[in-house]
């Protein structure tokens, strides 16, 4: 472990009962760094941030944080383990003021230094003097707020957030993660979180693990997850797109229905090798002028862009995002060019995986 990890995780499985929910799953956070556990609904996330937290015990590997093993060759209760958590139902104690509430932790501090440390908090996470309100006063974004305020004020090493904007609506989602990640950037808060949204993980994290079936598929950057997806169930599961066929026709070229795509192919992939080429909607190009064009089977408004499903002339179909001022009919032609920056390929055959088909 270098010297900045602030937790790692080391192959670690956990049972419930004869299920085996968490499977061999490694992963770091650097000291600041946000990191963020991506999933379909099932998969372990839960399970895997109640393991670190301590509220569940693990068959095998390790965790430490800052340093120490908390769990595997030594365990250390939750209490312990200098952690702070914020829940998607944000639970704050209803009979407690907001003051009293982020003050919960803090009760071996001198009144005076805890009545800064709340007060300090409080303008942190944009609730300056709102102390002597109860919870039911405020709206769920700013009781959020709260949780996090209390979450932070015994300034825990590690901040572990489950969903805690699964109860908001949508715009405010997104502002409040983009906030929050300030916030905690602003602290060198290590933080991890789990979420079923991507627009929240790429705002918030360094870090984006997508755990499938207990096991994690790719720990990387948010860019890294989405231009460089290691297996066609990332590929699937993050992002939109759809594979079409392709051939390796030269070094780092590949033919397909869309011309010819250059980009760093797998070692595994050589001349003649046949392969499944992964194309996103912003990879097709609407363009009234282009000589190549496709057929429009399906439309779906997304008020800025319109999503179409477009079928090539080999029968294949691709999907472009369009911006809907560019209004086209079911069935008609449209030019389009492909314009493809991440060449992201498989095996021949590879599709997406579901999710749902996990080997137990
Ligand atoms: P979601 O996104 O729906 O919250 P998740 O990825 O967080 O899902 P977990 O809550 O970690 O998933 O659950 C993983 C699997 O473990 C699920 O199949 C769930 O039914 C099962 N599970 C969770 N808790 C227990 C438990 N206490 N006993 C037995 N099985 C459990």
């Amino acid at each position: 472990m270098t010297k900045s990890t602030l937790l790692a995780v080391n192959g670690i499985d956990k049972f419930y009962d004869d299920f085996h929910v968490i499977k061999s799953v490694s992963f770091a956070l650097e000291e600041g760094e946000i990191g963020c556990l991506l999933g379909p609904s099932g998969c372990g996330k839960t399970t895997l941030l109640r393991a670190i937290a301590g509220f569940e015990d693990i068959a095998k590997g390790s965790i430490s944080i800052g340093g120490s093993v908390v769990a595997g060759t030594a365990f250390a209760a939750p209490e312990k383990r200098n952690i702070g958590m914020v829940f998607q139902d944000y639970a704050l104690f209803p009979h407690l003021s907001v003051g009293d509430n982020v003050a919960f932790g803090l009760s071996d501090m001198p009144a005076v230094e805890r009545v800064k440390r709340v007060a300090d908090l409080l303008v942190t996470v944009g609730l300056e003097g709102e102390n002597i309100k109860f919870p039911h006063e405020l709206s769920g974004g700013q009781q959020q707020r709260v949780a996090l305020a209390r979450a932070l004020a015994p300034e825990p090493k590690l901040l572990l957030m489950d969903e805690p904007f699964s109860n908001l609506d949508v715009a405010l989602r997104e502002s409040l993660s983009i906030e929050i990640r300030h916030i905690l950037k602003a602290r060198n808060i290590t933080a991890l979180m789990v979420t079923h949204n991507q627009n929240e993980a790429f705002a918030m994290a360094d870090k984006v693990g997508v755990l499938s079936c207990g096991a994690m598929q790719q720990w990387d950057t948010p860019h890294g997850v989405y231009h460089r997806p290691v297996n066609t169930t990332v590929a699937g599961f993050v992002g939109e797109g759809v594979f079409i066929r392709g051939e390796v026709k030269e070094p780092n070229t590949v033919e397909c229905a869309l011309g010819t795509l250059k980009g760093a192919l797998p070692e595994a992939c050589h001349l003649g090798c046949e392969v499944s080429v992964l194309i996103r909607p912003e990879d097709i190009v609407h363009d009234d002028e282009s000589a190549f064009g496709a057929v429009i089977i399906a439309k779906t408004f997304r008020g800025p862009n319109i999503l179409y499903v477009l079928r090539l002339d080999n029968g294949e179909e691709v999907q472009a995002l369009v911006p809907s001022h560019h209004q086209h009919a079911m069935g008609q032609r449209i030019g389009i060019y492909q314009d493809v920056e991440d060449l992201v390929i498989f095996p021949a055959g590879s599709d997406f995986s579901p999710a749902d088909q996990c080997e137990l």
